[in-house]
Parts: C-alpha cells; structure tokens; sequence
C-alpha cells in the first residue's frame, strides 16, 4: 500500500465516519419524537412499535460501524492499518477500497462469521 492509497483510504472512513454519525443523529431524533407520539397516543398500533424496534436496530448497527471505522483510523494511526488483526497478514488493497473499515482478511473474516475461531 502506498502513501497515497493510505491517504485515500483515510479520507474514505473519515467520509464515511462523518455520513454515519449524520444517519445515527437523524435517527437518534425521530427516536425520541416516536416516543413522544406514543406517549400522546397510549392506543399506539402495534405497527408503530415494530417501527420503533426498527430502528432501534438500525441506529445500534450504526453505532457498531462507527465504532469499526474508528477502530480502523486508530490502526491506521498506529501504522498496522491493512494488517489482519487475527493472523497478521495483508490485507489486500481491493478489499480495503471496497471496505476500508475491514481489519481482517477474508480468510479470518469468514471464520469469524462462521463462528469458529
Ligand atoms: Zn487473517
């Protein structure tokens, strides 16, 4: 990886980091409106509710990609970005451009998914 590629990549999570933050506020907002409405309205449908739960889901899995992105800026930081965190090996340029919050390789990253560490 080049200095240039790194510097891209940087900019990516930052980009990235920054559209997220923006969703998780937004939705964080229309959370809190919700519950105003439901506490309005005690006879709320239960559609309503789903809805909530719904995005209760998505806010938490922002918050996740928030946390991988600044895991990743920390790696980077710490000059091991594009390093598999499990077994230390490269992680190829591609992999990062399509997912720059990757810190695993595909090999350790289908493992993880699979849950056999
Ligand atoms: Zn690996």
């Amino acid at each position: 990886m080049t200095e240039e590629d790194r510097k891209t990549l940087r900019k990516s999570l930052l980009d990235q980091l920054e559209q997220v933050s923006a969703k998780a506020s937004a939705h964080e907002t229309r959370l809190s409106s919700d519950h105003a409405d439901e506490v309005r309205d005690v006879l709320e449908t239960t559609s309503h509710r789903v809805e909530s739960q719904l995005d209760a889901q998505i806010a938490e899995s922002e918050e996740n990609l928030i946390a991988k992105i600044g895991h990743a800026l920390e790696r980077m930081d710490q000059g091991n970005y594009g390093l598999c965190e499990h077994c230390g090996g490269e992680i190829p340029l591609a992999r990062l451009q399509a997912k720059p919050s990757a810190t695993l390789c595909v090999g350790c990253q289908e493992k993880k998914e699979n849950g056999a560490h």
